[in-house]
Parts: structure tokens; C-alpha cells; sequence
């Protein structure tokens, strides 16, 4: 029988945060796989994505990273990590621990990531390590904190199904979180009740399936959420029992509610909204207990954006409609592990295990734990600071995993200056050629989806096992392998002894348990369940929800049920907010707003996705969407090129015309880079305003110009 037989295994997903389990069989042989959903994965039940679906064509090696190199000659490893490790040490001896930094990335497995985080926070001492989640989750991260005590999304997918309305807020879930609205879909279907309001400058694809769609103006979503926390006051849909129970700040934050939302015809006018829709939204609201609201980039990309989450939780808050099957704020999470590096401090204000900065007790305890008398004392550098320090000499050596910042963080063109004037840049990616791997003077090559192993957590607290299909490809390494090397040349030999991924996700799910009284909530984040865990059962590792621990050994689908929050009262906090507008207003020479995002077939940069055929006849170019009167007072001619122009950069795009993109506004999607277009990057024209609290760019609203190129 000349039929080879093919070896099934289960992994995840590493596109969205849906984070969709998969079945992958495997041709060792011919390197190849075969894709299908995992049916036994309770995230996804068997469904993929058009980007799931196409993964076996993305596993091809001829765009890999498969050799170390230093200033361009391929070496070995030793040499490269040697490299890193004492240009790292020479720096931090001659200009202190804060002129090096680590930019990491939601692609990382959790083990990786925790390894990474502890050189940097717990060893090198200082702050510096950041990820590029805070471009897409950081405002959703401050506003659970703010309301909660703690970085929990409270509920889970299943509450789609048991929800009697859901809105969803500034995500267009149809492109960017395919399976999770496929499952609302489904539930509409099998439940016509179910009331579907989709609030979005832009009418989607997610609109296909709305009841009723409120395209706003770009960025007045606290105006919306005042609004309507003052209706379900003036209403009598309040949980009075709840708020007095359960929370606090209820009454200043009715006020500024009251102040900001004088009545629904004034509101509807700021929002550009009509105001029937307004009223009929608010009662849909009003009218339903069962409400979830789902939000995502168009919500926490914002200079408010922090503000936005907290004034949502507000109104869910006010009816008690949280922590119960149905109902509460649902954050989608951007990327397949962005919520995994919350777990273990990947944001540069964070520590470890949903501990951070501001609290001295959680320095100690986290000193004490790793060992370590060099821990950080303050929060690092967050991503724009990071490159502008870069850029101002300030950080001299930084080391960017998996993540492509010169085409994806605002300002596009001074992060690559940044790089190009930085002392020491290493890279360690699988993917040889991106725009920033161009500018690293060490090249780390790290394996890629088909050859990873360890743990990812997705939107619904849910962390699930990525498993290796292959070896990995050329010299490729594991992020926490060659991370933990550098390590050990850099003295912290007895602190980095992992010698497999399942040690460091012991000593992480440990961590997480470490002087911690799940009875008193003071730690939300809690794995220590998976504390004693062996290769084995590590390797059969189900699905699993946090917390795992004593109290709930199997995982908890719900939080807050109990009406026990993290805060110091131990009430869930109702934020008072005072409406902003954004960081740079259109003015006569840039009288157009950009708005940025992401396309159905396409992720982030392109440099996995772009592989496979199938995915980019959907999109094939960069293009720009405008509404057809904009588009004849800026003589724009469809399918011809124009240029966009900010103060901080342009880009060439084909033009679109559409009227599902509002006047005064234009539309550009996120993911085009040097490598896949000479038209430019989109990262470029984009503002480098930033939320005051969660430090997240304003990539949804940028004053631009456009003309005909
Ligand atoms: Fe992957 Fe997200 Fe698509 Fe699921 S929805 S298959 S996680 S890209």
C-alpha cells in the first residue's frame, strides 16, 4: 500500500483571538497538511475561517528565517546568541537597565512570553518589555481594571447562544472574528428574537445579519454609552439592588452621564445618528436582560478608548447584567495569545500573572518568587514611547519578537528611522524578509506555527494547547529556547534552567497561585490548578477556561457570578465619563478622517497570509474607500490610484467607491508592507496619539488629504 498514513493532531489557530481549535493531518513525508476544525474544541466546534481553512498553504519554507546571522553573515547559533547577550550586557553596564527593551508580540506562546517578560522585568531590571497588544488591547486591559479590580472578560462564547441581544460595538466580526459571528449568526438563525445592533462607522459585513445598524461618527461612542446609561436611569431599567450591592460610584457617574447626554435629539446629533435609531437601540437595551456587548479595535483603538470600555461596562453595571449566562461586556481579543500576555505581563506596565507596578506588595511577591533581588521597580516604555526613545537614543539595544512594528505602529516612518539610528536591533521572527527584519543587525530564527508548541489563551479565557505538526524548519529555534539561552550567557543561568516548555508553564501556573486567596478574589488570574502538571498531561492538555485552581479545578465558564470583584471594596466600579474628542481634528489642509483596519483574508502584515493564493485573490492591492461625493469634490476616479497624505507620512491606494464609508471619512486597510506592495504603508499616515491611560494609539482617527496620484 503506497498510501501514506497520516498522524491527526489537534492544535490552535494562531490568526484571531477567536482561537479556533484544529485538526491537522499530517504528510511528514511530502511536508505537508491537511486542515480541519478541531469539532471537539468548544471555542469553534469544527469551524473554521477562510485564514484557518488555508493554513496548509502557508507552511512552505522558501520565506522562512532558517539560519542565525549577525550584520548579515549567516552563523551559528552560539555566535548570535553570544552577540546578544554581550552587546546587551555592554549597554546596560555603560547606560543602565533602561537603554535595552524587549517588543514582543500576540503571536507568542505564553511560555515564550514568560520567559522573555522575566529576563526583562525580573533580571535586566527594568521595565522595558512591551508587546504589540497594546496597539490592540491595552484600552480593553485598563477599562476591566478600572470597573473590575482585575483584566477579566467575564463571560464566554456559549453566551451568544443564550443572549437576547447582542450588540456589537466598532468590530466588524464578520472579517476580523469570522467564527465567533458565524456562532452568533447561527444563534439569529436558530433564534429569530435575538436582536443583533451593530454600532460602526462603516456599514460591514457584520451588518448582513443586523437588526437595526448605527453607523456613529468616528469616535463618539462615550456620547452613545452616556446616553444610554442616563435612558436606563430615566427608564426605571436600573438593577437598584445590584448597584447598591455590588458596586460603587454609581451616582457621579449618572452625572457625568446626565451632563454629557443634555437629551436623545442632542445626543443623536453629535453621534450623526437618527434619532429613532437612537431611541430604539436604547430601548432594545433597556428592554432585555440578557444584552451582551462585543467590542473590539474600533472601541479600544482610541484616544478615549479607555473611557469607550468603561462606559459600556457602565450600562451593563446598571442593569446587573454581568457575570450571568447571556449577558456583560465581551471583549474580542485582536490576536491568538494577545490575551496570554496579559496573563504574564507582557505590557510593559504590568509584572507578572495580573500583577503589576502599582502595587508594592506585587514587586515583593514576584522578587520573591523568581529569586531575583534586580526586579523593576516602575512600568518600562509603552510601544510609541519605546520607539520614540529609540529614535531620542534613549534605548540603545531592543529586540523585537514576531511582531513587524515598521509597518504596524503608528508613525510608521519614525519607527523605521528609530531602527535605522538604533546601536544593537535583533529580530528573532520566522520569516526572513519584512520591512523589520531589513534593519536588524541579528536575525534569530524562530519556528513557526506548524513547529510550535506550548499554550495560547483566546477571548473567552480559554487556553488551549498549540501543538507541533513538524520539526522545526533549518537552525529554527522556540522563542523561550533562545531567549533562555541569552539568559544564561548573561549570568542568570540558575534563574533559566528550562530545559522544556511545560517547566516554565508550571513555574507560570505557580506563579499565578503564589500568596494568593482565591476566596478573596484577590487575584483573578489563577492557574495554580495546572501548577503540578507532567509532559504528559501537559501534552493532552483540554481546552480550559481560567481560573484553575483549588475551587474550580475544571476551569470556570463565568466570573463574577459570585458578585465578588477584585477591587480593594471588593465592588465592581462604575467610571464617571466626561466625553473627549480625538487627538487631531480634521482642519483645512487634512479635512478627511482615515480610519484603518483589517480585511477578511488578510493578517496583519501579510507575512504568512500572502502565501496562500486562495487568500489574497479576495483583496489583491491596497486600496482606499470613499464615499462617491467625497470622491467627486476630490475628482477621484474608481480603480485609479490616489495618494493619502498625513503630517506623519503617505501612501498610494486604488481607490474604492463606496457609500458604506461616511462623508468626511476614508477607509484603508492595515495589512500592505514594502515587501507585498511598493504603494506603501498604511502604519505611515497614522497619528501617534495615544489614550492617557491605556497608552493605546488612535489608529481609528487620523486627519488626512487624498488626490489623484
Ligand atoms: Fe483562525 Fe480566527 Fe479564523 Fe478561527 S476565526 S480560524 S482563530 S482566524
Amino acid at each position: 500500500d503506497e498510501q501514506t498514513e497520516l498522524k491527526s493532531i489537534n492544535t490552535t489557530c494562531p490568526y484571531c483571538g477567536v482561537g479556533c481549535g484544529i485538526t491537522a493531518s499530517i504528510d511528514q513525508a511530502k511536508h505537508q497538511i491537511v486542515i480541519q476544525g478541531d469539532e471537539s474544541h468548544p471555542s469553534n466546534f469544527g469551524r473554521l475561517c477562510s485564514k484557518g481553512s488555508t493554513l496548509a498553504d502557508t507552511i512552505e519554507l522558501k520565506s522562512r528565517l532558517l539560519e542565525p546571522s549577525v550584520y548579515g553573515h549567516d552563523c551559528s547559533w552560539s555566535e548570535a546568541l553570544d552577540m546578544v547577550a554581550d552587546s546587551f550586557m555592554s549597554i546596560i553596564k555603560k547606560h543602565g537597565p533602561d537603554a535595552v527593551a524587549i517588543y514582543g508580540s500576540g503571536q507568542l506562546l505564553t511560555e515564550d512570553y514568560y520567559v522573555a517578560n522575566k529576563l526583562m522585568k525580573g533580571f535586566i531590571g527594568s521595565g522595558n518589555m512591551d508587546t504589540n497588544s497594546r496597539l490592540c488591547m491595552s484600552s480593553a486591559v485598563a477599562g476591566h481594571k478600572r470597573a473590575f479590580g482585575s483584566d477579566t472578560v467575564p463571560g464566554c462564547y456559549e453566551d451568544f447562544e443564550q443572549a437576547e441581544m447582542i450588540v456589537l460595538v466598532g468590530s466588524n466580526a464578520a472579517w476580523c472574528h469570522p467564527v465567533s459571528f458565524q456562532r452568533i449568526r447561527a444563534a439569529k438563525e436558530s433564534n429569530p428574537d435575538l436582536k443583533i445592533v451593530v454600532i460602526d462607522p462603516r456599514l460591514t459585513s457584520s451588518c448582513d445579519i443586523a437588526d437595526l445598524h448605527l453607523p456613529i461618527a468616528i469616535g463618539n461612542d462615550t456620547i452613545l454609552f452616556n446616553g444610554l446609561l442616563n435612558y436606563l436611569n430615566q427608564h426605571n431599567a436600573l438593577d437598584q439592588n445590584y448597584i447598591q450591592q455590588h458596586t460603587e460610584g454609581w451616582s457621579d457617574a449618572l452625572k457625568s452621564a446626565q451632563d454629557s447626554s443634555s437629551s436623545t435629539e442632542r445626543l443623536a446629533e453629535q453621534c450623526k445618528l437618527d434619532k429613532q435609531d437612537v431611541e430604539l437601540f436604547f430601548k432594545w437595551f433597556a428592554g432585555h436582560k440578557k444584552v451582551m456587548t462585543l467590542f473590539s479595535q474600533g472601541v479600544n483603538q482610541s484616544s478615549s478608548g479607555t473611557d469607550k470600555v468603561n462606559s459600556i461596562i457602565n450600562c451593563h453595571l446598571a442593569m446587573g447584567s454581568i457575570g450571568k449566562p447571556g449577558m456583560g461586556p465581551f471583549s474580542l481579543t485582536g490576536q491568538p495569545n494577545a490575551m496570554g500576555g496579559r496573563e504574564v505581563g507582557g505590557l510593559a506596565h504590568q509584572l507578572a500573572a495580573h500583577m503589576d507596578f502599582s502595587n508594592p506588595d506585587d514587586i515583593d511577591r514576584v522578587a520573591r518568587f523568581w529569586n531575583t533581588d534586580h526586579i523593576a521597580q516602575k512600568p518600562g516604555y509603552f510601544a510609541v514611547d519605546l520607539f520614540d526613545a529609540i529614535y531620542d537614543g534613549k534605548v540603545k539595544a531592543v529586540w523585537i519578537m514576531g511582531t513587524n512594528p515598521v509597518v504596524s505602529m503608528p508613525n510608521a516612518d519614525k519607527v523605521k528611522q528609530a531602527l535605522q539610528r538604533c546601536d544593537f536591533v535583533v529580530v528573532s521572527d520566522c520569516i526572513a524578509a519584512t520591512d523589520t527584519t531589513a534593519l536588524a543587525h541579528v536575525k534569530l530564527p524562530a519556528v513557526g506555527w506548524s513547529e510550535k508548541d506550548g499554550t495560547v489563551t483566546n477571548s473567552e479565557r480559554r487556553i488551549s494547547r498549540q501543538r507541533a505538526l513538524f520539526k522545526p524548519a533549518g537552525s529554527a529555534k522556540p522563542d523561550w529556547w533562545i531567549v533562555t539561552q541569552v539568559a544564561r550567557r548573561m549570568g542568570y543561568e540558575e534563574a533559566f534552567h528550562y530545559s522544556s516548555n511545560v517547566e516554565i508553564f508550571r513555574e507560570h501556573a505557580a506563579l499565578s497561585g503564589f500568596e494568593n486567596n482565591p476566596q478573596q478574589h484577590s487575584r483573578d488570574f489563577d492557574i495554580s490548578g495546572f501548577a503540578e502538571l507532567n509532559q504528559d498531561e501537559y501534552d493532552q492538555l483540554q481546552p480550559t477556561q481560567w481560573p484553575v485552581n483549588k475551587a474550580h479545578p475544571q476551569g470556570l465558564q463565568r466570573i463574577f457570578a459570585d458578585y465578588k470583584f477584585s477591587s480593594p471594596s471588593g465592588k465592581a466600579q462604575f467610571i464617571s465619563i466626561k466625553p473627549r474628542s480625538a487627538g487631531n481634528l480634521p482642519n483645512k489642509d487634512y479635512p478627511l478622517i482615515l480610519n484603518t483596519g483589517r480585511l477578511r483574508d488578510q493578517w496583519h502584515t501579510m507575512t504568512r497570509t500572502a502565501l496562500a493564493a486562495k487568500l489574497n485573490q479576495h483583496k489583491p492591492e491596497p486600496f482606499v474607500e470613499i464615499h462617491p461625493v467625497d470622491a467627486s469634490h476630490y475628482k477621484m476616479v474608481k480603480d485609479t490610484l490616489a495618494v493619502i497624505e498625513s503630517p506623519w507620512g503617505k501612501m498610494i491606494a486604488r481607490v474604492q467607491i463606496t457609500d458604506t464609508q461616511q462623508q468626511g471619512t476614508l477607509f484603508v486597510p492595515m495589512h500592505w508592507t514594502a515587501q507585498y506592495s511598493s504603494l506603501g504603508r498604511m502604519g505611515a499616515l497614522v497619528n501617534p496619539v495615544v489614550d492617557p491611560i491605556s497608552s493605546q494609539p488612535e489608529s481609528k482617527h487620523t486627519p488626512v488629504r487624498i488626490k489623484a496620484y
